[in-house]
């Protein structure tokens, strides 16, 4: 068995999944980049390997069944395992919306079919190879806005905020997280939710969001790169826990 950790991060063409995988490809991890386009994954892959990092551009479009199976496929042949898998790739919240109950059958399913059911389907996919890492790790990239503690507080920062198709996927994801943490207890795997903070890319808004990328990446690197003694069924922002 290759002893080179390998991770597969999810929409890492850009943004924190961009990030998320340079940080990890210096730690000497293989970093596999997964895009919509082929062509995407792999100029970013190429932009990582120019810096002499290990990486490979796969297309993965996370609501493609087809997609997903040929990147069993890939890390199947590649390396025969998985180590960390980094759901990372999300559909945006629609800021344009403007009340709860405005937003369209569309943006549900949309927001759902990525962020959702396409981390539980890649998921799958991919647990007969991280069951072959003698310590896989599993990132689901959440948000604050996902937390139904916060948005439930009576003078809740998001109070105004009506983006309920994206709020409730991720809500949906952290129930993931703790549902496959349970599930994977006694084993080598740790599943945890992230949260990277209001980070400067297209979802966060470049101008609005306070975060710059870099920092933007570490909650889902640290959760990456757990210890053995790290937690796992938990919501984290840089090494704190934060409300379901
Ligand atoms: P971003 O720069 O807009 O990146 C989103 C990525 O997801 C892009 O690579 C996009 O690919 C990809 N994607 C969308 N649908 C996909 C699909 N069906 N299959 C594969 N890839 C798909 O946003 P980001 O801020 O880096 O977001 C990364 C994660 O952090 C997301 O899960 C987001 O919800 C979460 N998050 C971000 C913030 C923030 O403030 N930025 C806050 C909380 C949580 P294309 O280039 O093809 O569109």
């Amino acid at each position: 068995m290759n002893k080179q950790k390998v991770a597969l991060i999810t929409g890492a063409n850009r943004g924190i999944g961009f990030e998320t995988a340079k940080q990890l490809g210096e730690q000497g991890i293989v970093v596999v980049l997964g895009a919509r386009r082929l062509s995407a994954a792999r100029e970013a892959a190429a932009h990582l390997t120019a810096q002499g990092l290990t990486a490979h551009g796969i297309q993965l479009d996370v609501t493609s069944p087809a997609d997903r199976t040929a990147a069993a496929a890939f890390l199947t042949e590649h390396f025969g395992k998985l180590d960390i898998l980094v759901n990372n790739a999300a559909v945006g919240p629609n800021l344009l919306v403007r009340k709860n109950l405005e937003t369209t059958e569309e943006e549900l399913q949309s927001a759902f079919s990525t962020n959702v059911f396409g981390v539980v389907h890649l998921t799958r996919a991919l647990m007969p190879l991280l069951r072959k890492s003698p310590a896989g790790r599993i990132v689901n990239l959440s948000s604050t806005l996902g937390s139904l503690s916060i948005h439930a507080q009576e003078n809740s920062p998001f109070a105004t905020i009506g983006t309920l198709a994206y709020d409730a996927s991720k809500a949906a994801l952290n129930m993931f997280t703790i549902h496959l943490a349970t599930e994977l207890a006694g084993t080598a795997i740790k599943v945890n939710s992230a949260h990277p903070g209001w980070v400067k890319t297209e979802i966060g808004a470049y101008d609005a969001a306070p975060t710059e990328i870099p920092e933007g990446a570490r909650t889902s690197v640290d959760l990456a790169l757990l210890g053995e003694d790290g937690p796992t069924g938990k919501f984290i922002h840089l090494g704190e826990e934060m409300p379901w």
